[in-house]
């Protein structure tokens, strides 16, 4: 099975040209999840020990899974965070695929290594990080923020260590009651706790409320993270203050922009990100509004060597990797292995220039005031949040949360949209978030009257 025979050939123009169908599909259909039963009977068993060919199994993949998929590209998916990577994004994640290269030491990927570099030196500018920052594409945000996590508790013990001083009992984080689900999941991986701090009517998390809650915790509190962009409402918390406050205290100040980090991009929203510039850390997830495919996380370092101190693996096996460069990626995260996933973002943001990134942000930004201003005009909704970058929280006024389930529920299995109810402040609300350029004010209008 590894000898490239005329068997292989044939299928290689099959795969190939299979992918290269999807990338021109236009318009992209939202297709439908089916069941476990409906699944296996349709398939029948997959995985033989004769095996069933690549042909059948592309068959199948094409005409039965690949269509039990959800189209997160789709352009009326506007739920959770959608992704709409750019073609030459996704054409490029072929060739990572072909190339079988290890992400993970200089010595072995360091071409890839180097033009991941060079994505990630775009992101550190636009946060205004120096130059001395440095970074890694990671998985997602949860493993972004829990390897930012355990470098910020590394830097805590290393200064208690260095004062002479015994650590905590448990280590604790500063964090908005708006941190994203990911934040307490790494605190409980780490048995750390997070004390939770509520915020004002403006849902952001401040300095002087950062301040209260240490001036309680003391020297429990191993970092603070603020959120550049929450999930639910798009709102980011104020960094200036948190960052200032923290260099003032010398307390580890990740900052989460998972979601929100895109907007640095657009000069039109660069100031609401003022203060980022203060982060020991920071996330920002390509795979999400910055147009790569799943899945690519950039894990941004002030310091690289604090994040080299509590992340870098030793062994007799990895020593000779060492020996040679000194710019390891899987020193600054928690992995090994690791695929070069920012491969595609890189290929796309060379192949385009980083003016038609501001531009694509920008017009999602666009969309976003549009639909808020809709919002507002129609009778039948209210609008819950000001937008402020491109997610918009409104309500169906008179509709229980039985009924905007069983809407949605509607509107996916006939292909129309995928729109899923959220909930603000105990009540079901719906939710758009947009990061597909490809989306129109008229695909707004369509769902705005179907909610009638
Ligand atoms: C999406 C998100 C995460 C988690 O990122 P994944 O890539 O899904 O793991 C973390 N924080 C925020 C603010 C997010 O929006």
């Amino acid at each position: 099975m590894h000898e490239y025979t005329a068997e292989t050939e044939k299928l290689a123009d099959d795969i190939v040209s299979y992918a290269r169908w999807r990338t021109r599909l236009d318009p992209i259909p939202l297709d439908h999840p089916r069941t476990e039963a409906e699944l296996t009977e349709i398939c029948g068993p997959t995985v033989t020990s004769t095996g069933i060919g690549g042909e059948q199994a592309l068959r199948l993949f094409s005409e039965v899974l690949a269509p039990a998929c959800l189209s997160v590209d789709y352009t009326r998916y506007l739920s959770f965070v959608p992704a709409a990577p750019t073609e030459a994004a996704v054409l490029f994640d072929l060739v990572v695929g072909a190339f079988s290269i290890y992400g993970g030491s200089w010595i072995e990927g360091a071409g890839a290594v180097h033009a991941e570099n060079e994505a990630l030196r775009w992101l550190t500018d636009l946060c205004g990080m120096p130059k001395s920052s440095g970074g890694v594409f990671v998985p997602g945000g949860t493993i972004g923020n829990l390897s930012a996590l355990v470098a910020a508790r590394g830097a805590a013990e290393k200064k208690l260590a260095d004062a002479g001083k015994d650590r905590p009992d448990r280590w604790a984080f500063i964090v908005s009651a708006t941190a994203h689900s990911s934040v307490p999941s790494a605190a409980a991986v780490m048995d750390a706790d997070v004390i939770k701090v509520e915020t004002g009517p403006d849902r952001r998390l401040t300095g002087p409320l950062v301040a209260a809650a240490l001036a309680q915790h003391g020297d429990r509190v191993a970092g603070v993270i603020a959120t550049a962009g929450t999930t639910n409402l798009g709102v980011i918390d104020d960094l200036a203050s948190i960052g200032k406050l923290c260099r003032d205290r010398d307390v580890f100040f990740h900052v989460d922009a998972a979601y929100g980090g895109a907007g640095l991009a657009a000069p039109s929203a660069r100031p609401s990100f003022d203060g980022i510039e203060f982060a020991d850390s920071v996330i920002i997830d390509p795979h999400k509004w910055l147009f790569a495919p799943f899945d690519c996380c950039a894990l941004l370092w002030r310091d690289p060597d604090q994040a080299r101190a509590v992340h870098a693996q030793h062994a007799g096996y990895l020593e000779f990797l060492d020996a040679y460069g000194d710019w390891n990626p899987s020193d600054f995260a928690i992995h090994l292995t690791r695929r070069a996933r920012g491969l595609p973002f890189w290929f796309s943001l060379a192949t385009h220039g980083t003016d038609a990134y501001a531009d694509a942000v920008q017009v999602t930004l666009d969309l976003a005031a549009a639909a808020g201003a809709r919002v507002e005009e129609a009778e039948h909704l209210a609008l819950v949040w000001e937008p402020q970058l491109s997610i918009v929280v409104f309500e169906r006024i008179g509709w229980d949360a039985a009924q905007y389930q069983a809407w949605t529920e509607a509107m996916m299995q006939a292909g129309t949209a995928f729109v899923v109810p959220s909930r603000h402040d105990g009540k079901p609300v719906f939710r758009f978030c947009f990061v597909n350029p490809k989306t129109t004010v008229e695909d707004i209008d369509l769902i705005i009257d179907a909610l009638k």
